[in-house]
């Protein structure tokens, strides 16, 4: 996608378990090389919203569109292989591999029925391919250095990059993240904030769903905030700060 193109637009979509209203009409937009911050309390629908965009949720109501495209209605499986990439909170990874196998066993699993069988299928020149890729992916995220070490060995902030050089091997358009930095040092965030720099100055969109207040204002171009299922207020990073009710609802102060 061409920089300012819109990657992603969320129209009015609505979740509701029961009773209960998850998600209630909340629209935002991702542009090319933007990343969007989604915060909010515990509670506020973050989860929900991530899964209606990426089709483990189906919508109650309301539009997703993807690269100008409606995916509303199509599996996760579908929208995976559109383009769209993501990453889980917690990394599941093999320790007795190393970091360059897991990003290419990772990768070759992702979106792919009958994972295990489809891998035992894998020729030599697949193989091969796959972990071009994956050393490609981690060179690109400033991982190369350590790509052949043992995965078990690596600290919280290198696994969480391993978990995203695994979602870039599908060369997406849009990736979304799920609370990268819970956990981590200060370090490792300052590492993970000069990553996710780095891939939107490439071009890349990034929705980053995360509780870590520094890192959302530090990084993003834009922030949406819910508060019990609603949108609360978006905007840029300097007006999410100021704002007297995002302050109220999220701060506590
Ligand atoms: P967040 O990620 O912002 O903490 P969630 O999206 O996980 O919020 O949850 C929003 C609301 O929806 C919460 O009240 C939660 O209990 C409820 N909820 C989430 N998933 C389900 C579900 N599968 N069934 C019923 N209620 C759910
Ligand atoms: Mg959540």
């Amino acid at each position: 996608p061409a920089l300012g193109d819109l990657v992603l637009e969320v129209k009015d979509i609505r979740k509701q378990f029961g009773g209960l209203i998850a998600v209630k009409d909340i629209g935002f937009s991702i542009q090319a090389g933007q990343i969007v911050g989604l915060i909010g309390p515990n509670g506020a629908g973050k989860s929900t919203t991530f899964n209606l965009i990426t089709g483990v949720l189906g919508l109650t109501s309301g539009v997703v569109k993807f690269r100008g495209q409606t995916i509303s209605g199509l599996s996760s499986r579908e929208i995976a292989q559109r383009g769209m990439s993501r990453t889980f909170q917690h990394v599941k990874m093999i320790p007795e591999m190393t970091v360059l196998e897991n990003v290419a066993l990772g990768a070759q699993l992702r979106g792919k029925k009958g994972a295990i069988s489809s891998m035992l299928r894998l020729d030599r020149a697949e193989e091969q391919s796959l972990l071009r890729e994956a050393a490609r992916q981690l060179q690109r995220i400033g991982m190369g250095h350590v790509m052949h070490e043992l995965a078990g060995n690596l600290a919280m902030g290198p696994q969480r990059l391993l978990e995203i050089a695994r979602a870039l091997c599908s060369d997406p358009a849009l990736l979304l993240l799920d609370e990268p930095a819970a956990g981590l040092r200060h370090k490792e965030k300052q590492a993970l904030a000069a990553v996710l720099r780095q891939l939107r100055s490439e071009g890349m969109s990034i929705l980053l769903v995360e509780h870590d207040m520094d890192l959302v204002m530090d990084v993003t171009d834009h922030i949406v905030v819910m508060e019990f299922g609603t949108l609360l207020m978006q905007g840029t990073p300097e007006e999410v700060q100021q704002s007297p009710k995002v302050r109220a609802a999220y701060l506590g102060v």
